[in-house]
């Protein structure tokens, strides 16, 4: 398996939790805007030193 491959995996796993990509901490939503019927909601890292950040979209009903 490549390296890569896993870390795919990973960062799909992380993306399911709702855990930071690159160190699997907790994330904390910092930001989020309405645009039409999306919600973009923006969350960070809790880890401070951290620069992962995520943007996630929902749909509002
Ligand atoms: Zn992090």
């Amino acid at each position: 398996m490549f390296k890569t491959d896993l870390l795919d995996a990973k960062m799909q796993i992380a993306e399911r939790r709702g855990l930071c990509p690159i160190c699997g901490r907790n994330m904390v939503q910092a930001d989020r805007v309405r645009e039409g019927k999306h919600v973009f909601v923006w969350y960070k890292c809790a880890d401070g030193e951290c620069a992962g950040q995520r943007l996630q979209k929902q749909t509002s009903r």
